[in-house]
């Protein structure tokens, strides 16, 4: 599929007076900021509480989420949880969602290939990450592979090189003044984030993918459960 140049983005889909989590998701159902939302079936936006103290950053839903609705109930999201578990971190404390809030695929057949998103669509949906954090207060933020960071960090960063280090949040941010604020009243007042951390690491697709799955398995442990001292410390 050739590369799309242009979108018209997210923006003008997000409600301006919107207050909530809730809010978000069911004007998310709308948006037709890049093509993506043509072949896909639905949006798979973010789940988990306001008050997750940490928050997951993937790249986009695969062919199950697109079904269901909802991010990480596929094999990534399946090997996800056992890994947040064997790390030591809280599965009631964590909210889920994914740079780029369509599947984008190609049709094989029958079958649906997952194609990585473009930067032209993690620049579309990125409006709708902005407002999720607006909406959060994480003590933690963990990217999961490199879409994730580049909508988050920017094009030059490496999560190969970077994976398991403590980073300031939102200082880290590419803009860190768009993840700055949080509201604290449905009136609308804002107040600065507290100071987080954010920490890359590879997406739980590429455990299964690699050539030997323990290894990249223990490795995205061993890099979650730096996270969960972060949480502890
Ligand atoms: S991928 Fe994002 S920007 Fe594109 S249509 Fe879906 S929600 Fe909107």
């Amino acid at each position: 599929m050739a590369e799309t140049e242009t979108a018209p983005g997210a923006q003008q889909f997000i409600p301006p007076q919107a207050d909530t989590l809730d809010d978000l998701r069911a004007a998310a159902t709308g948006c037709r900021g890049c093509e993506l939302y043509r072949a896909a079936s639905q949006t798979v936006f973010g789940r988990g509480d306001a008050s997750a103290r940490v928050v997951f950053v993937g790249e986009q839903p695969g062919d199950m989420e697109d079904q269901k609705g909802l991010p990480f109930v596929g094999p990534a999201g399946r090997l996800l949880r056992r890994a947040v578990d064997d790390a030591g971190l809280d599965p009631g404390h964590i909210y889920l969602t994914n740079a780029v809030k369509h599947f984008r695929f190609e049709l094989r057949g029958k079958r649906r290939i997952h194609q990585t998103p473009d930067r032209v669509h993690i620049t579309a949906c990125r409006p709708w990450l902005v407002a999720e954090f607006a909406q959060l207060n994480p003590e933690v933020v963990v990217v999961l592979g490199a879409t994730a960071a580049k909508a988050l960090l920017g094009p030059t960063f490496r999560v190969t090189r970077q994976r398991g280090e403590l980073l300031p949040w939102p200082a880290s941010a590419q803009h860190p003044e768009d993840f700055q604020q949080v509201p604290v009243d449905s009136a609308g007042r804002t107040t600065d984030v507290p100071p987080a951390r954010l920490l890359a690491t590879i997406h739980p697709s590429a455990v299964l993918r690699a050539d030997n799955q323990d290894v990249a398995y223990d490795g995205l442990v061993a890099d979650l459960t730096i996270a969960a001292r972060a949480l502890a410390g």
